[in-house]
């Protein structure tokens, strides 16, 4: 199964002729870092897919293979047993999964992926894998898992009016792509929350959604270097960096709807411009897109993201 589309393995492995998933997964840790973040694209595209595949769906039988993942005794995760499935939407980082109980009672799964949690639609019969933090078993012979490679994501399992109890969400800004966050308020929100660019942008208590990934494309379209202050802004530049924001996020989903499914556990980062193409020619100047950092890179180009 594939995890991660990586474009230099695969150019390597195309001239080989063989293609070996597992040293797709090792050559991009060694050579592009660690495996990507799910951002706000990501995980509108999966839930989505999650949406036509899964709702109305009955559960037969909820298990936390690696338990250490997840926020909830066994007891409350059991009650899940004959719960069918809702609409799955995103929040921030988060993907919500609602549930309806046989009890009448309601509860959302919130699944912070954080590096490499991915939810996985298999048939039952296929191999349970390590790191599985959970299994749900469903009504149609496949099983809705959460798979994290790394153990680092966080599953949550609360009745819907208990959202606020899970750690950041009660401070969580609103979702970038939010069609009530008009430039007059992102101008407005953006006053309140001084530092640099590239950090403020993955702030979620600023906007919700973007991560290391989308923030570099994000101010190479607004032409804003990473690095400079938001009190340097000008109105202008300000509105540039909206219209970016919103520009990017919404083309990459579009890019993404006809990527991802039906393999939602994979991650494509593949059309990206500049992320990661650090000595790569930049698309708009044709100079050496720059590149610094390791595990948290960022990539941008001198030319047309000036420093002032
Ligand atoms: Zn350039």
């Amino acid at each position: 199964m594939l995890l991660y589309a990586c474009r230099r393995y695969d150019a390597l492995a195309r001239d080989y002729g063989v293609v070996c998933h597992t040293a797709r997964v090792a050559y991009h840790r060694v050579k592009c870092g660690p495996l990507p973040v799910p951002e706000l694209p990501d995980l509108t595209v999966v839930a989505e897919e999650l949406v036509r595949r899964v709702i109305t769906r009955t559960v037969l039988e909820a298990t936390a293979p690696a338990p250490i993942l997840l926020r909830a005794t066994p007891d409350e995760l059991s009650t899940l047993a004959e719960a069918s499935i809702g609409e799955t939407r995103r929040r921030g980082k988060f993907l919500l999964v609602p549930f309806q109980r046989a009890d009448g009672e309601r509860r959302i799964l919130a699944a912070n992926a954080m590096l490499a949690g991915r939810f996985w639609l298999v048939p039952t019969h296929e191999r349970v894998r390590a790191r599985t933090g959970l299994r749900l078993r469903l009504d149609d012979g496949q099983d809705l898992r959460y798979v994290d490679r790394e153990m680092l994501g966080k599953l949550y399992l609360v009745a819907p009016d208990r959202l606020e109890d899970i750690p950041g969400w009660a401070e969580m800004g609103p979702d970038a792509d939010d069609p009530e966050l008009t430039l007059d308020r992102f101008k407005e929100r953006i006053r309140r929350h001084p530092g640099e660019l590239k950090p403020l942008l993955r702030n979620s208590r600023f906007v919700a959604g973007i991560g290391n990934a989308y923030s570099d494309e994000i101010l190479w379209e607004a032409r804003l270097a990473p690095f400079r202050r938001r009190s340097s802004l000008k109105p202008d530049d300000i509105d540039r960096l909206y219209h970016a924001m919103r520009t990017v996020l919404a083309d990459a989903v579009e890019r993404l709807r006809s990527l991802v499914p039906p393999d939602i556990q994979t991650q494509h980062r593949e059309f990206l411009k500049v992320h990661l193409r650090g000595g790569e020619a930049c698309p708009r100047c044709g100079r050496d897109l720059r590149q610094i950092g390791g595990r948290e890179a960022t990539t941008f180009c001198r030319t047309c993201q000036p420093p002032l």
